[in-house]
C-alpha cells in the first residue's frame, strides 16, 4: 500500500489505511467540540490515519482537541491558491494552516459544480498546499452522463493528470475517487464492481499514491468498498457525522487494511 506521507501524523511509519470525513456546511462550534472530544481517547489501529475536515469556522476549535502532530489529522475543505490578497470571502492555505489544518481537500464535485473549480484551479491549490506543507486530498469523479457514455476512466484520469501537473513525483498527495452520481442524499451507492476499473486507473495515473473512495459510504457497504483492489481508505460524508459511526467505520477500514 502506498506511502501517504509526511503530511500525516507521525506515528510508527507511514499510514497504510485512511478514514476521513468532511462535514461540509454542517455543525456549530458546540457540535464540532462534541465530535472532536469523542475522538480524543480512541485507540486507533496502528497504520490507520483518521482525518476530520470541518468547515473553516470550526478548524481551530477542532484542532484544539485534535492538535497537529496527534493521531487525527485536521483538514480544511478548500483554500485559495494565493497566500493573501484582495479575495473577499476566501481563506488561504497559510490561514487554514495557522488554524490547525494539516490536510487540504481540493476539487470536491460540489465545488467543481457550483463554485467554478476548474482542473487548473485544482492544480494551483495542490501546488499551494504542498508549498506550505499541507497534504492535498484531491477529489475526482465522473458524473452520471459521463459514466453512461463509458468515459469514466478517461474523465477521471484527465482530472488526476491535471491535478498533478508539475507536481514532483515524490510529493505526497491523496486522491479521492468520488463519482458524482454516488455522492449525497440523492446519490446512488456504488457497488464494488462499479468502481474497480476507475480506481485502477487512478492508481496508475497517480503513480501509486493512496486512493480513497467516497460517495454514500455507510456502515453496511464499507467492507465491500474498502476491499476493492487499490482502495487505501474511505472518505465519508453523512454516514460519519456522528462520532460513534466514524469510529465504527474506522474499525472496518482497520480490520480490512492494516
Ligand atoms: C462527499 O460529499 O464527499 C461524500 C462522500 O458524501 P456522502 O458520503 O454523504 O455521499
Amino acid at each position: 500500500m502506498a506511502d501517504g506521507g509526511s503530511g500525516a501524523a507521525s506515528r510508527s511509519g507511514p499510514p497504510t489505511a485512511w478514514i476521513g470525513t468532511s462535514w461540509k456546511m454542517t455543525k456549530t462550534l458546540a457540535q464540532a467540540r462534541a465530535f472532536s472530544g469523542a475522538l480524543v481517547d480512541v485507540p486507533w489501529a496502528a497504520g490507520l490515519q483518521p482525518f476530520v475536515i470541518p468547515p473553516a469556522t470550526a478548524i481551530a476549535t477542532v484542532a484544539e482537541l485534535l492538535p497537529p502532530g496527534g493521531p487525527v489529522l485536521v483538514g480544511a475543505q478548500d483554500a485559495h491558491w494565493e497566500d493573501e490578497g484582495p479575495w473577499t470571502g476566501e481563506v488561504s492555505v497559510p490561514q487554514v494552516k495557522d488554524a490547525g489544518a494539516r490536510l487540504l481537500e481540493i476539487g470536491h464535485s460540489e465545488r467543481r459544480a457550483h463554485f467554478g473549480e476548474t482542473d487548473e484551479r485544482v492544480n494551483l491549490k495542490v501546488q499551494a498546499a504542498l508549498r506550505h506543507g499541507l497534504l492535498p486530498l484531491v477529489c475526482v469523479g465522473e458524473d452520471a452522463g459521463q459514466r453512461a457514455a463509458g468515459s469514466a476512466v478517461d474523465v477521471v484520469s484527465a482530472q488526476v493528470r491535471a491535478a498533478l501537473d508539475g507536481v514532483p513525483d515524490h510529493a505526497q498527495v491523496l486522491l479521492a475517487y468520488e463519482p458524482v452520481w454516488a455522492i449525497g442524499a440523492s446519490g446512488t451507492p456504488a457497488e464494488p464492481e462499479d468502481i474497480a476499473e476507475v480506481v485502477a486507473s487512478i492508481v496508475a495515473v497517480g503513480q501509486g499514491r493512496p486512493v480513497l473512495y467516497g460517495g454514500s459510504v455507510a456502515l453496511d457497504n464499507a467492507t465491500g468498498l474498502i476491499d476493492v483492489a487499490g482502495v487505501d481508505g474511505l472518505f465519508v460524508g453523512r454516514a460519519a457525522w456522528d462520532a460513534a459511526d466514524f469510529v465504527a467505520l474506522a474499525e472496518i477500514v482497520a480490520q480490512r487494511s492494516t
